[in-house]
């Protein structure tokens, strides 16, 4: 592996991110503005969606996403009102889906009624970049999207079977894929099956940890040199690619 201050990171994107969840979120909106990476920044509650909104407005790169986690929905599931009033000033939503690790039924069927709403308003607007938690849910987050869903969503850290990462393909669905699904074998085979045109890059940070520290966006370069030798292509156009991936994901998403 090459050493990560070798790789340009301007222009890298990192699509899921908890930037409010670091020691010091400002300090990190300002490492992510000099090195140049575009940012979603993901919230697991309605109710910080406005803070976020408030610190990361002086940095282009940086959009913030509305959600509702789906391990916080039994805790936390009465802010799905509030999540349906912020709607309209959010263009991406997350993070957001379903996380099978319960066995609690009831708690299931909860996650799901939240993801259907959320599903069901978004698609309504029209205008929106959904990044989606999938954790042993992998099928029944497709099947919820459905196969003409009308606005892009992003299976983050996906960790399903082959075939449904067909199907999630089929239906027009993006993958980000992280630091951690490169150290692992079924990560790497899972991202040898996905289409360049569907792939995007994320930190998960600081969720995930890289040498037991908390992923950084910067930290994607290696992802994205990992990326560069499985299709062949040079760092550069593997870096455009996953811009252009993006950029594509959020055009859906205005239209
Ligand atoms: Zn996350």
């Amino acid at each position: 592996m090459p050493a990560i201050d070798a790789l340009d990171t301007n222009g890298l994107v990192d699509a899921h991110c908890h930037v409010d969840l670091y020691p010091d979120p400002m300090a990190m909106l300002r490492r992510i503005e000099d090195a140049g990476i575009h940012v979603v920044t993901v919230t697991n509650l309605p109710s910080v969606f406005g803070p976020n909104v408030a610190i990361a407005a002086p940095y282009d790169r940086v959009h913030v996403a509305l959600g509702l986690h789906p391990e916080l929905v039994k805790s936390h599931g009465h802010e799905i009102s509030v999540l349906r009033e912020l709607l309209p000033e959010a263009q991406f939503i997350g993070e957001v889906g379903l996380d099978f690790t319960t066995n609690d039924r009831d708690e299931r069927e909860h996650q799901r009624a939240v993801l259907g709403n959320v599903l069901t308003w978004c698609a309504d607007a029209g205008n929106k970049v959904l990044t989606i938690h999938s954790r042993r849910a992998a099928s029944d987050v497709i099947s919820m999207i459905g196969t003409d869903y009308p606005c892009s969503a992003i299976l983050h850290w996906f960790s399903g079977s082959t075939a449904q990462l067909k199907r999630a393909a089929a239906a027009g669905l993006y993958f980000s894929v992280n630091a951690g699904m490169i150290r692992s074998k079924n990560g790497q085979s899972l991202i040898e099956q996905m289409p360049p045109e569907c792939v995007l890059t994320e930190s998960d940070g600081p969720f995930l940890q890289t040498n037991r520290c908390p992923a950084e966006p910067a930290g994607i370069a290696l992802v994205v040199d990992y990326l560069s030798k499985r299709w062949d292509r040079s760092y550069d156009s593997t870096k455009a690619l996953i811009l252009a991936n993006f950029e594509r994901a959020m055009a859906r998403g205005i239209s």
